[in-house]
């Protein structure tokens, strides 16, 4: 495929850090941005770029003034939670949440005006971030962001927002569950799992009625079944949304090697979500596809993953595919019990009564 494709980032964006025990390690970032550089993946094709903050008036298309305030103010302090427990109010993550906005945000600008093809921000994907409060580990929702900015700069309209982390995309969701925005979200869903939404039976409302689309995967879902459901289910609606751009939330939590979720998937899966992600991008919206991080708490399976999804999207590594061999799993993960009739009842379902409302 042809065009040029930028990777963001910037050491601001390791400022959205929660402290030395706190699962969430921003860190990733910066290794991804290393392996890439080890494997001499910038050059030709992949270009790093680095991305201003976010401005307060883009956050404001989506986040009440009050809220952003309150995130300024209690990370001043430095003390205290902007959630019931999970997200801590650290000094520096104000300043690190405008970095990693800022990434997704330059990411969808360059690629809606057509300075590169595609963009991609290793940080970001804060999907669980509401209007008006912070969620697990999210502050900013930058996918919702960088919607609205599509929507009322750009007058965008067709966006398909797909979600592939281990956790269902309950901010973003939420944000355009009344209106024609496409969200796709796939993610373990069972008795406890946080957030507890992202049942098929969530559909959206009103304008937005068969626009939000939920896979809930059973516990140890492996590649082949995942791939099965995405394929089908991605290529399915993206025919009949026919979007005018992608923004992909490509959080690693799905990894086996996560501790955070019970998923199974393997690099080969990820590389296999980049590849056809890239390819649906090309065919309905001249590749405008914008990829952000989200969850990842193996700090080296994210770091194998988004490298391996980075070359496979932009087409920059110099060498053979077997090249990468080295950042793929080498362990053979050992199988769990999969309950695979749970997962077809489900796309059963999406395939009789979703999937058709899409127009
Ligand atoms: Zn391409
Ligand atoms: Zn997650």
């Amino acid at each position: 495929m042809s065009g040029t494709t930028a990777f963001y980032y910037s050491d601001d964006m390791l400022k959205y850090y929660f402290g030395p025990d706190h699962p969430f390690q921003p860190i990733r970032y910066r290794k991804i941005r290393d392996t890439l550089e080890e494997i001499g993946a910038f050059g030709h094709t992949l270009h790093l770029e680095e991305p201003r903050p976010a401005r307060i008036d883009c956050l404001r298309m989506v986040h009440s003034s009050a809220y952003i305030d309150r995130v300024r103010e209690l990370s001043e302090v430095g003390e205290g939670y902007l959630d019931r427990g999970d997200t801590p109010a650290t000094p520096t993550l104000y300043q690190g949440a405008l970095a990693v906005t800022g990434g997704t945000l330059a990411a969808t600008e360059a690629v809606v005006k057509g300075v590169f093809t595609h963009g991609l921000n290793p940080a970001g994907g804060m999907h669980h971030a509401h209007p008006d409060r912070a969620s697990g580990f999210c502050v900013f929702n930058d996918l919702a962001v960088a919607a609205r900015l599509l929507q009322k700069r750009h007058g965008i309209e067709r966006i398909a927002i797909i979600d592939i982390d281990g956790h269902h995309g309950d901010g973003t969701q939420h944000i355009f569950y009344n209106e024609k925005v496409l969200t796709i979200s796939l993610h373990r869903y069972g008795k406890g799992f946080y957030p507890g939404t992202g049942s098929e039976r969530e559909i959206g409302r009103g304008e937005g009625y068969g626009y939000a689309i939920n896979v809930p995967l059973p516990a140890n879902t492996p590649d082949e079944a995942y791939l099965y459901a995405y394929r089908k289910v991605v290529k399915e609606a993206l025919d009949a949304y026919r979007p005018e751009f992608i923004l992909h939330q490509f959080g690693t939590d799905a990894h086996f090697g996560d501790s955070l979720v019970d998923l199974s998937l393997t690099t080969k899966a990820y590389e296999g979500i980049a590849e056809f992600t890239h390819d649906l991008a090309h065919k309905y919206c001249d590749g405008r596809y914008v990829v952000t991080g989200g969850g990842g708490y193996n700090i080296d399976a994210a770091r194998r993953v988004w490298a391996i999804a980075t070359c496979a999207i932009s087409g920059a590594c110099p060498f053979e595919p077997e090249g990468l061999h080295h950042l793929q799993d080498s362990l053979i993960h050992t199988r769990h019990h999969f309950a695979a009739e749970d997962l077809n009842d489900k796309l059963e379902y999406l395939q009789k009564f979703v999937l058709p409302l899409i127009q």
